[in-house]
């Protein structure tokens, strides 16, 4: 790992140079950062755990036709990718209120959405990456408008296609981040899905319980975030039962107390 060039450190993964040109190792961390950095830490095992989900999340929207960088996952913290110069642009999806949404327009958190949102945010840690109308990306030219058409049609069929996903194993999409990137063949460019789909940066709550399965227990402080983020992998069939440890089963009840105010139940 230390022969091989650097190519960029973002807060939750390394970016290397691949092996062939116009490729990249994507080193997914351990790393957590939440409000723009400001609050930092460690979700133990995040890293392995959010290679192994976006790699099935891309593999199975590349399946539907979605063209993705993936090319193939190299081992538990590293996937290949194609080299794309990324649009500076962050596509929100959001299906059910929460998060930012609800502080801006004074929504209920979990207030279903009358149809699916798409909010963009400019990618700019300085300011940070601050909401925007499809006119400023017109404007200051951070995407062009055909890119514009490609990237929301997308982001359309990829949620649609995710709520189906995650509905199934009684996980409710509430939002979502995506990043494009540009894959440039000659003087001719196409955009396509680039950067990680995982709990950081999607809210998925549990169906029944609506106990959260994702950042949100590391940026409110509720516990049990390794727990969450495996509880995902899990159910998505990517961890073996045994991967939980021999006779252990998942229990997020203390932390779900803490969550709902109340004492954990007692077993
Ligand atoms: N999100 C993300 N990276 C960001 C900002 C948001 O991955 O820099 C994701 C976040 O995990 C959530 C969705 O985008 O699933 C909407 O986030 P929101 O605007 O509510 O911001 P937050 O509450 O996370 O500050």
């Amino acid at each position: 790992m230390s022969r091989r060039r650097q190519i960029y450190e973002g807060k939750a993964k390394i970016l290397y140079e691949g092996p062939e040109p116009g490729t990249i190792i994507q080193y997914f961390k351990d790393d957590a950062t939440a409000f723009n950095a400001e609050k930092q830490g460690t979700i133990n095992g995040k890293g392995v755990i959010n290679n192994r989900i976006s790699e099935h999340v891309f593999a199975r929207l590349a399946h539907i036709g979605i063209p993705t960088h993936f090319i193939r996952r190299l081992n538990m913290r590293e996937q290949l990718v194609r080299q794309v110069e990324i649009v500076p642009i962050e596509v929100v999806l959001r299906n059910v209120a929460a998060g930012s949404i609800c502080k801006r327009l004074g929504l209920e958190e979990g207030e279903p959405l009358p149809h699916t949102l798409i909010e963009y945010y400019y990618k700019d840690d300085a300011l940070g990456d601050p909401l925007i109308a499809e006119e400023h990306i017109a404007c200051f030219n951070w995407a062009s408008q055909e890119e514009m058409h490609d990237i929301s049609s997308m982001a359309i069929r990829i949620n649609d296609f995710l709520c189906g996903m995650f509905a199934a194993i009684d996980i409710r999409l509430v939002d979502f981040k995506l990043e494009f990137g540009r894959l440039f063949d000659g003087d001719y460019s196409r955009v396509i899905l680039a950067d990680e789909i995982s709990p950081d940066g999607c809210r998925l709550w549990d169906m029944k319980s609506g106990e959260k399965l994702d950042k949100d227990r590391f940026r409110r402080d509720l516990g049990g975030e390794e727990e969450a983020y495996r509880e995902v992998a899990r159910r998505l069939g990517l961890l073996n039962e045994e991967d939980n440890g021999p006779g252990e089963v998942l229990d997020l009840s203390s932390h779900r107390s803490r969550l709902r105010g109340t004492p954990p139940v007692k077993k």
